[in-house]
């Protein structure tokens, strides 16, 4: 670890040099792809809601592979499926699924079911709440643990009635806020679906990701004109162009990465960097918490770690970095000037 950031500083500094002493540039532009895991919810073993003959596993991935499809035109977008045929994944696979490929994002996709002619669509963020009036499709959604081998291992910090919300998630849960609002209403003037709000819920499938994340309920296949439409081939498309669209809202609101900039040759007597953090917690640069931005800069002096994000000469360009670090969720963000 030691070893490791000595060497990283060691390096930054070489680059410094090497700048100062040569008429090339180091420039940095944050290029890296926008990336989005789709989950489609159930699958072999587990149908999930079955109503009216329809299946919700079957509709689940359906409207992934058609978001899959709309979203391949992007050409800073990458798609993942969680499984992209009918197979059962257990769901506390599906987060470590998206974390290992180091998602932006991670939407898991459902339909709702009940015995009142209820309709309309609602996307959910993880949450704290006990026993509340979402209970009941969360324990609908988490019911396949019980069925699935060893849960009692696999799932025992895990309580319907009392869910726990991962200190990431917590951290993420703003962003998972502002993508479930563009999703819903997409979902809601695209797809002309009943606006059954944004909610927060402990479902199990969000708990183990480590990026934002939301699960929406599409809409009820136990009434019977919504479960026509959700099982329809058009319906499934509408509801896949509103999802894709708000996906690709998210991703330009929060990771349209516009700024490039030269790093200052070591001899500049000011330099501007953009403090995003101070902590006790020690984050390697490739850290998701950073979202991106590069590079990262620590400085471990004054008891806390301070972090910051880019180096140039140019308040301009400085004002330029604070704003792309405010839009990916850094509001506290701010420009602190270095005088050598
Ligand atoms: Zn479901």
């Amino acid at each position: 670890m030691f070893h490791n950031s000595t060497m990283k500083y060691f390096f930054t500094n070489c680059i410094l040099i090497w700048v100062s002493c040569s008429s090339f540039s180091l420039v940095y532009a944050q290029s890296d792809q926008f990336k989005v895991v789709l989950d489609p919810g159930h699958g072999g073993r587990d149908p999930g809601n079955v109503q009216n003959g329809y299946y919700e596993k079957n509709i689940t991935l359906s409207i992934s592979k058609k978001i899959k499809t709309l979203l391949s035109k992007e050409p800073d977008v990458a798609v993942y499926l969680t499984r992209d045929k009918d197979v059962a994944i257990d769901l506390d696979a599906r987060g470590p699924f998206a974390n290992k490929i180091g998602a932006d994002v991670f939407v898991s996709i459902h339909c709702d079911a009940h015995d009142s002619n209820a309709y309309g669509a609602g996307t959910f963020v993880l949450g704290l709440h006990r026993a509340d009036k979402n209970l009941n499709v969360v324990k609908r959604e988490n019911a396949v643990i019980y069925r699935e081998e060893g849960y009692t291992e696999n799932y025992s910090k895990f309580n319907s009635d009392a869910i726990g919300v991962s200190v990431i998630q917590e951290e993420n849960l703003n962003q998972s806020i502002q993508l479930a609002y563009k999703v819903q209403n997409s979902l809601v003037k695209k797809a002309s679906r009943r606006d059954r709000k944004v909610k927060q819920a402990g479902f199990v499938v969000l708990y183990g990701t480590i990026m934002p994340s939301v699960l929406i309920e599409v809409g009820f296949l136990s009434n019977p004109n919504e479960g026509a439409f959700l099982n329809s081939s058009e319906g499934q498309y509408k509801i896949a162009e509103a999802i894709a669209a708000a996906l690709v809202a998210y991703k330009n609101e929060f990771f349209m990465n516009t700024v490039s900039f030269e790093v200052p040759s070591k001899e500049s007597s000011t330099y501007y960097q953009i403090q995003l953090a101070a902590s006790d917690r020690k984050l390697l640069e490739n850290d998701p918490f950073f979202k991106g931005l590069k590079p990262i800069y620590r400085d471990e002096g004054s008891g806390v770690i301070r972090y910051f994000y880019g180096r140039t000469n140019s308040s301009q360009t400085a004002q330029e970095l604070l704003n792309l670090a405010r839009n990916k969720g850094f509001k506290d963000a701010f420009i602190a000037e270095t005088n050598e």
